[in-house]
């Protein structure tokens, strides 16, 4: 029996100021945390034919799978508003794994040690960060939003130090590129004209093949990371997801959610909620992500603007148009997420006002953003002040006509009634530092079927007690 790992390491053919080729570091002592098999059986790939310490070299980056050709990619990144240059500090792509249905995925390490731009980190990653990716990432697949996966985590019996001791760990992550705005934005900043040119072209090849054959290529290619980010922020406010740090260098050229240092979900609703412990002003509170979405978009247009028109003055004009039309193309899509949220086929002039009424009230009483849609299709509104507001509901709801079964199934296909709530996360994180997985197991399961109302959620689905309010997420470094 093959591992089946199939390697086409077609970044590396890119100018090679983009990469540096770099080996995983050497781990001390291996040991296999978690292994996603539903993943790897997508991938195709089977570990069978390997024992558990032959798996933990392997994901450890002490033994290298045939095919693997490791770099570590150059990218920039405007973190906070501010351009640095910046690059795989503590990650290295191994290669990208062709699927046996012929699909590219990069195979990437988190935590395995220095690389040319580590700048002044140790390139280490702790257990807790990278076993939060790990529940975060699953959980965001399995509500459907596009996303970077993680098929494994390790420790690697050393200490990494940050403000305690930690468990050096290593997750491997999959993801359909590691391209991100930053990657446009580093080549910019060369100003190598040339390698922009290619990477615009390697980029398309690889996520937006429709437009391959385009005289125009630029300015359809920004049109259409666009509309993957729309599509993306509006799943994430559609769950309450906060990204946290939604710096350049984290936004992905093919519309995947990575990164997932100090992201969270909101428990009671407010646009402003911030969890991230850097993040001082808000600048990535929940509210602000499709803005922040945008104002990222046009640092893409920037680095594209020697290939959106000759002229460059036309190039600014086309960037512009395109960056303006962010807005109305967003309010559209956030629309019609929250009528499916509501329950609402058909069209009323005044659902707008229903959707933003029901916004403010949960801002107002401080409701639970998941539970009070729960609530809503369980038919469960207790509180006296959702009660005005469910009554103009039904009302609009009977007017549509439509069979209770469509209207409830539309429901429940938008609506969550787990998430990862942060309480329950960072108690099961707790249990698994001590080496203590069942409760990481057991939230991961409740996280796979995250739209089916069943027994025994029940723990999953308070919001966090008072005393949490305080509740900080850390880079996860
Ligand atoms: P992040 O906040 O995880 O997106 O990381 C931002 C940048 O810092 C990226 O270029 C990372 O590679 C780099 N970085 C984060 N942690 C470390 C570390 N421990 N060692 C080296 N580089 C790091
Ligand atoms: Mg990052």
């Amino acid at each position: 029996m093959k591992i089946n790992f199939k390697f086409d390491n077609s970044y590396t053919q890119l100018t090679s100021m983009m990469m540096a080729k770099v080996m995983p570091a050497k781990v001390k002592l291996p040991k296999l945390v978690l292994l996603n098999y539903d993943l790897a059986e997508k991938l195709g790939l089977n570990f069978s034919s390997l024992d558990e310490k032959q798996v933990a070299e392997l994901f450890t980056g002490n033994t290298l799978p045939e095919g693997a050709n490791p770099i570590a990619q150059a990218y920039a990144g405007h973190q906070f508003g501010h351009l640095t240059i910046l690059g795989d500090g503590r990650a290295i792509v191994l290669g990208e794994h062709i699927t046996p249905t012929n699909q590219r995925y990069d195979i990437q390490f988190k935590g395995s040690g220095r690389t040319p731009y580590s700048r002044g980190g140790d390139g280490k990653a702790a257990l807790g960060p990278m076993l939060r990716e790990y529940i975060i990432s699953e959980a965001m697949y399995h509500l459907n939003i596009r996303t970077t996966r993680s098929l494994a985590v390790t420790t690697t019996g050393e200490n990494v130090m940050r403000e305690t001791v930690l468990p050096g760990a290593i997750l491997t992550r999959v993801a359909e590129s590691h391209i991100r705005v930053g990657t446009f934005e580093y080549v910019a900043i060369k100003r190598d004209i040339q390698t922009l040119k290619k990477l615009l072209q390697y980029s398309i090849d690889r996520h937006y093949p429709e437009i391959k054959d385009l005289d125009k290529q630029a300015p359809e290619f920004l049109k259409l990371v666009m509309e993957r980010q729309i599509d993306l922020i509006t799943d994430w406010m559609r769950v309450g997801f906060i990204h946290g740090v939604m710096n350049t260098d984290n936004m992905s050229i093919s519309g995947e959610s990575i990164d997932f240092g100090p992201c969270a979900f909101m428990d009671y609703y407010n646009p402003k909620t911030v969890f991230s412990s850097i993040d001082h002003h808000g600048r990535y509170a929940f509210g602000n992500q499709p803005s922040i979405a945008q104002w990222n978009l046009a640092r893409l247009a920037d680095a594209l603007l020697p290939l959106l028109d000759e002229d460059q003055n036309k190039a600014i004009e086309v960037g512009e148009e395109i960056i303006h039309s962010f807005k109305e193309k967003y309010e559209i899509k956030f629309h019609k997420m929250m009528k499916k949220k509501l329950g609402l086929i058909t069209d009323e002039v005044d659902d707008v006002i229903l959707i933003q009424e029901l916004l403010d009230t949960m801002e107002k009483n401080k409701l639970d953003y998941t539970n009070t849609f729960r609530d809503l299709m369980n038919d469960k509104v207790n509180n006296e002040t959702l009660k005005i507001f469910k009554d103009k509901w039904k009302i609009r709801i009977d007017k549509q006509n439509r069979s209770h079964e469509e209207v409830l199934t539309l429901m429940r296909n938008n609506n969550p009634v787990v998430i990862p709530r942060n309480h329950k996360v960072e108690e099961s994180l707790k249990e698994a530092h001590k080496g203590n997985l069942v409760s990481f197991n057991n939230l991961l399961n409740a996280l796979k079927d995250p739209y089916t109302e069943r027994n025994n959620l029940a723990l999953y689905q308070q919001p966090a007690p008072e005393t949490d309010k305080k509740y900080k997420t850390f880079c996860g470094t």
